[in-house]
């Protein structure tokens, strides 16, 4: 069973190993040389797919970029959502840790595997035989549709030949994919990134023969694929507003089950409703599908997503405008009882925050900034202009720092955002609610997502008292050098600004010595 895989040779360049050397590198260890050393190992290829479909700016600095979680977790989730798969990573343990721990506080239900490895293992190539040894042992048919691989990035930088697996063991398939956080951006990529290795594997077995149908049959009317994870409500919603049209709407991608990607395949339109499925919308061009971006939020999200929608389809006119002349006025209505008043900052890695974004101004709040990690696409195009229209700025791949300039700037009555952004919105006494567990967690489409932020965004612009009153009490105490609670007795810490000068003075140092290496 057992096959000696070679170890890809490649010329490293002057001063990269091929190798990482041992298992302690990481994402704190500097993007730039993982993805030489990657390179080098003969990833070339697919880093310059993702650098492709997931661009960052190449004048961004180390903060000019956003700060997600590890992007593996967006893959691991996709994994983990679906019904018979399998999901091993391949990485340090401490990568695995953290993500299987992301994981299960998510609520997965089910085990990750692992397969370790060390220095030896890594630098010889064993690391890609045990991978190998436990796809065997895992691909059981009876249980099994698929088995999922992500290579994280110490074996990505190695250049662990996923590629290298069968495609397919006893008729379970084999998806591997590299997921380094030196090459995919934010955790929303990373879900395309295994939603995109689906749909073209998908693809090609339709290609080569028939397929399952989808467990509840073919649906009778032209379907919408809609892409991106959503509130389990939206998708209803969206189905209730093409009925009339002579549509239906299909499965949401990423899929729950392997069969889902067949009739995903099989519709007459893809709403883009998330608009950074960049290998997945390749996927589905491929297939000859039209795509549509943007989504059915408020009014005139709605009308022009209808619009879009419908032609796509070829849907008579007359229907389209039926459609219209009931959700309109209903979203309208919606709206004009649930109003927001407040001047709002907004960000987030979800990739939604330009969907939110229009809500809030059609809700009447008051909009200065809205920040998403996500990058600029043409599907999010309809919604970047109305919102410079309506005076918001739109920050893509925005950084964290970005996100707290918004808020330092326009000094809102609530900062929707990331933790650290929410975090300092509180010590500022500024009421904060989580984009993610809060916002994102709730309908935004059509008549049901017309007034159901106004609650929750009211209730916190609400608490600003709260927060005054909090900041009264506690003072000064705890904050800065001296964060925590002390008493004089036992000592309070001291600032040292003289250490934290030598520091710099240090790293500065350390980053001419290293520009300079660089020009010989
Ligand atoms: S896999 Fe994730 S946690 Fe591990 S080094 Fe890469 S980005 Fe960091």
């Amino acid at each position: 069973m057992s096959k000696t895989i070679p170890i890809v040779n490649a010329t490293a360049p002057a001063g990269v190993s091929t190798a990482i050397e041992g298992d302690g590198m990481g994402c704190h260890a500097g993007g730039e040389k993982m993805l030489a050393a990657a390179k080098a190992s003969g990833k070339s290829e697919v880093l310059a797919q993702y650098a492709k479909d997931y661009p960052l700016d190449p004048k961004a600095g180390p903060h000019d970029q956003p700060q997600s979680m590890c992007p593996a977790f967006g893959s691991l989730r996709v994994s983990l959502r679906m019904r018979r798969t399998a999901t091993i990573l391949s990485g340090s343990a401490c990568c695995v840790y953290g993500l299987t721990f992301t994981s299960h506080f998510y609520g997965a239900k089910r085990s990750v595997g692992y397969v370790p490895f060390n220095s030896e293992s890594l630098v010889t190539g064993k690391l890609f035989e045990d991978i190998r040894e436990a796809v065997y042992k895992e691909a059981d048919p009876a249980n099994y549709d698929a088995i999922v691989i992500i290579n994280l990035c110490v074996p990505t930088a190695s250049g662990v030949p996923l590629q290298l697996l069968p495609k397919d063991i006893n008729g379970v398939r084999i998806i591997g994919i590299d997921v380094p956080g030196f090459g995919v951006p934010t955790h929303a990529e990373a879900k395309d990134v295994l939603a995109g290795a689906m749909l073209k594997f998908a693809r090609e077995e339709v290609l080569a023969g028939p397929v399952q149908a989808p467990r509840t049959g073919r649906s009778d009317k032209p379907t919408v694929t809609l892409i991106g994870e959503m509130f389990p409500a939206d998708p209803v919603i969206i189905g209730r507003m093409l009925e009339p049209m002579g549509l239906a709407a299909g499965p949401v991608v990423p899929t729950r089950e392997w069969r889902e990607l067949y009739a995903a395949l099989d519709c007459a339109v893809v709403g883009a409703i998330h608009p950074f499925y960049t290998a997945s919308i390749r996927e589905f061009e491929a297939a000859g599908r039209p795509i549509v971006g943007s989504a059915p939020v408020g009014h005139d999200g709605t009308e022009a997503w209808l619009q879009a929608i419908g032609n796509a389809a070829n849907v008579p006119q007359a229907k389209i405008d039926m459609v219209k002349n009931i959700m309109l006025p209903a979203i309208k209505g919606g709206l004009a009882r649930m109003p927001i008043k407040g001047r709002i900052t907004l960000s987030g890695y979800e990739g939604s925050e330009l969907l939110v974004a229009r809500l809030l101004v059609e809700s009447g709040a008051d909009l200065r900034y809205v920040g998403t990690a996500c990058p600029r696409t043409v599907w999010s195009e309809p919604d970047c202009q109305w919102l410079e229209a309506h005076g918001v700025h739109v920050q893509y791949r925005a950084s964290l720092e970005q996100d707290l300039a918004a808020m330092h700037e326009w000094k809102p009555d609530l900062a929707i955002g990331t933790t650290p952004v929410v975090q300092m919105a509180k010590e500022m006494s500024i009421p904060g609610l989580y984009f993610t567990n809060l916002i994102s967690a709730r309908p935004l489409m059509g008549p049901a997502g017309a007034g159901s932020l106004a609650q929750v965004i009211n209730a916190a612009i609400g608490n600003k008292a709260r927060f005054d009153e909090m900041k009264a009490f506690f003072g000064e105490a705890g904050t800065g050098h001296a964060t925590g609670v002390w008493e004089s007795a036992h000592g309070v810490p001291q600032d040292r600004p003289e250490f934290k000068a030598e520091t710099r003075r240090l790293l500065e140092k350390q980053a001419k010595k290293r520009k300079a290496e660089a020009m010989i």
